[in-house]
């Protein structure tokens, strides 16, 4: 539980906390990826990433969605366990998966305001595992790809009518990559994986935790790679599957009356990331130096 909360309070807080000494305001950000040998700074939560990579538009068993709104940067190991992932998924069967967001070209803030995806160490993966497609399409037409969620509106199960025997096939696929520190899906998703995974096969079952909504996207989230020592990683998850009284605690909020919060005039924090991402952030890319 503790460890619960104290995500919580990362995701949900941290851009009111995130004031201390060591930060700054997040400067313009320079277009294009950093220039420079991959090197995490932050995290978890507000930081930033040089020498990214992007994920390509489509490649074996995957393509890149929501182009327009979305964005495809992350540290190399991320870009490559994110291609294997396509190539696994595509021996195992499953149609072509849409990828949405990983981070910026340099990390920082996504558009939203994202407090993770900031570090070229998330991706969202879409859980369709129904529709077939294309490994290649137009962008206007991957713009409009919105897979429906796998969740009961009443929010205490997934509905059973979408759900397959795919979707735990595409997960432990997702939860076994190279690199992969845990899997955030919606708690029903969890519940449910809970029940069906066979007794022989649940040891990848504890990276994945429930998380608020999640119903049509897992977040994958990836440890620092080696060699960043500026890269904080999240604090490790409990030992167990997580199938016990930590999973019953989100069901068991759903019966709580909602939590009355008094009005607020307080203007929105502006976005900080710590002080080392302001060169980072900024630098000017070898082509805009003029070279060739
Ligand atoms: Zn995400």
């Amino acid at each position: 539980m503790r460890t619960i909360l104290a995500l919580l309070a990362w995701l949900v807080a941290a851009p009111a906390l995130a004031q201390p000494a060591g930060m700054i305001p997040v400067p313009p950000i320079a277009p294009g990826p950093a220039p420079g040998p991959a090197r995490i700074v932050g995290g978890p939560g507000p930081g930033c990433i040089a020498g990214a990579e992007r994920l390509p538009e489509s490649g074996p068993g995957f393509m890149t969605v929501r182009e327009s709104r979305s964005s495809f940067w992350g540290h190399p190991e991320v870009i490559t366990a994110l291609k294997l992932l396509g190539t696994r998924a595509q021996a195992a069967g499953l149609p072509v998966l849409l990828m949405n967001d990983i981070s910026g070209p340099r990390g920082g803030p996504l558009v939203g305001g994202h407090v993770s995806h900031q570090l070229g160490l998330d991706a969202d993966v879409y859980l369709d595992v129904v529709t077939p497609r294309p490994e290649r399409a137009a962008a206007a037409s991957r713009d409009a790809m919105d897979p429906p969620g796998l969740v009961r509106p009443d929010q205490r199960g997934v509905d059973m009518a979408r759900w397959r025997p795919q979707h735990i096939t595409l997960m432990k696929l997702a939860a076994t990559l190279p690199g992969v520190d845990r899997v955030l899906v919606n708690a029903a998703i969890k519940q449910q994986l809970c029940r069906e995974v066979p007794a022989n096969d649940r040891e990848w079952l504890r990276r994945i935790r429930p998380w608020f909504q999640h119903a049509a996207h897992m977040h994958i989230h990836f440890r620092c790679p080696a060699g960043n020592p500026e890269c904080g990683d999240l604090p490790p998850i409990p030992p167990g599957e997580g199938c016990d009284a930590s999973l019953q605690w989100w069901f068991d909020r759903l019966d709580q009356p909602p939590e009355k919060k008094p009005p607020t005039t307080a203007k929105p924090s502006r976005p900080m990331v710590p002080a080392a991402c302001g060169p980072i952030l900024t630098a000017a890319t070898a082509s805009s130096r003029g070279r060739p």
